[in-house]
């Protein structure tokens, strides 16, 4: 029964060992291609995982027996560990190969009434090549791009990589099918899709430089630059009918809590603080780590009221976070009554033409009043200080 199940694997559907030559020739010759375009050093540490061998192992799905198409899986895969931008990841192979299987299966399933080789003649058969090569993605990529989805910050603040994290899923998946679909016409088709697949590669790379180049690795949150750039231009959007504010956060005593608990531990402190401002702030809001342990936050169209009750807000929720980290020793701790001082300016009392730089001077100002006060509290420029 299991030599009847192995033969059935090598032998059934539908086109040869020399097509899944062609195809791991032309997986392997775009990997050292992209390879040489962008080499591993070259690779933002912190972007998304660049990789578009699921293309190539979604092709040979659709065409090749299962033997071929594990053996195709199986050394484009290698080769991506060992040379790949983000090397060591063997989970992945095990979720690509358990994906490729079962899509095999229902493909072969769906197309066991026709004769082999699989005719590509009819919309249900084109459309039964969608849905499989989405299974073979979805099980291979699925948790991992879910997860980069559905981080927080970018749940929160979409626009951030979701929506490029989905387009990519899709994009690997239709140049993986219209691979599948080519080669059931000829052999000399596959080459073709290089080019496209080529294109794919290099605006995913793209998109992941141009996030690094715009957020903060430690937080995720947007760094200064593209924060000014951002904010500029949401306070011209809002200055003919709102007002806006500008918040500046400072955490408390940071210095004595790295001494504490040391650096790593004050890294998850930051991060969780981010996370707070983030989830705190609205979707229009605009958050950046400042630089060490201080954020701006630009508020579109706030009264002044508004904006010390936001700050507040955050004031308490930090104060109410509950970090849980490692110690100096490696020891599982919680790190709580955390606190910041918060700065706020608003464009209530600024000139007309105030831009965001007045603004975050202000809010640095009235901060170090804060600080002065005793810490813990939200200063601004008529505001009381609050305890
Ligand atoms: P204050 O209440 O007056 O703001 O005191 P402070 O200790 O928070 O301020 P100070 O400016 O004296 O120290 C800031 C500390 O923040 C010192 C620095 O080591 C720490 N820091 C800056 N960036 C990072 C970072 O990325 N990770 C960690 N863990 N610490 C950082
Ligand atoms: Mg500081
Ligand atoms: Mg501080």
């Amino acid at each position: 029964m299991l030599s009847g199940l192995v033969l059935a694997w090598v032998t059934t559907p539908t086109i040869s060992w020399p097509t899944a030559l062609v195809f791991t020739l032309c997986g392997l010759t775009h990997a050292e291609l992209a390879r040489y375009e962008a080499p591993r050093s070259a690779q933002p540490v912190d972007t998304p995982r660049v990789s578009v061998v699921a293309v190539w192992v979604v092709g040979s799905v659709l065409t090749l027996h299962l033997a071929a198409v594990l053996m195709v899986s199986a050394v484009l895969h290698a080769h991506d560990l060992l040379r790949g931008p983000d090397p060591g990841r063997s989970g992945r192979v095990l979720a690509s190969v358990g994906g490729a299987t079962l899509a095999w299966l229902v493909w072969s399933t769906v197309n066991s009434s026709s004769s082999a080789p699989v005719e590509v003649t009819s919309t249900s058969t084109v459309l039964a090549a969608g849905l499989t090569g989405l299974l073979c993605l979805f099980v291979a990529d699925g948790p991992a791009s879910l997860r980069v989805a559905g981080r927080p910050i970018s749940a929160v603040h979409p626009g951030e990589g979701s929506p490029g994290v989905y387009g990519q899923f899709v994009a690997r998946t239709a140049l993986g099918v219209l691979l599948g679909l080519f080669a059931h016409f000829s052999v000399f088709a596959i080459p073709f899709i290089l080019l496209p697949v080529a294109y794919l590669q290099r605006s995913m790379r793209g998109r992941a430089l141009h996030h690094a180049a715009a957020h903060d690795a430690k937080t995720q949150l947007w760094n200064h630059a593209a924060w000014q750039q951002l904010s500029t231009a949401a306070l011209a959007s809002h200055r003919t009918h709102a007002r806006s504010a500008v918040l500046m956060v400072d955490l408390d005593h940071f210095k004595r809590l790295n001494d504490t608990f040391g650096h790593h531990a004050g890294d998850d402190v930051l991060t969780s603080v981010a996370h707070v401002l983030q989830t705190t702030t609205r979707r229009h809001d605009i958050v950046a780590r400042f630089g060490g342990e201080e954020f701006s936050i630009l508020l579109p169209g706030v009264t002044e009221g508004e904006a010390n009750d936001a700050a507040e807000r955050i004031r308490h929720q930090i104060e109410a976070l509950a970090v849980i980290t490692t110690n100096l020793h490696g020891r599982p701790t919680t790190i709580s009554g955390i606190t910041a001082s918060i700065g706020v300016a608003t464009t209530h009392h600024a000139e007309a033409d105030a831009n965001v730089d007045d603004l975050l001077v202000t809010a640095d100002r009235c901060l170090y009043q804060a600080k002065e006060l005793g810490r813990n509290r939200v200063c601004g420029p008529t505001l009381a200080a609050v305890a």
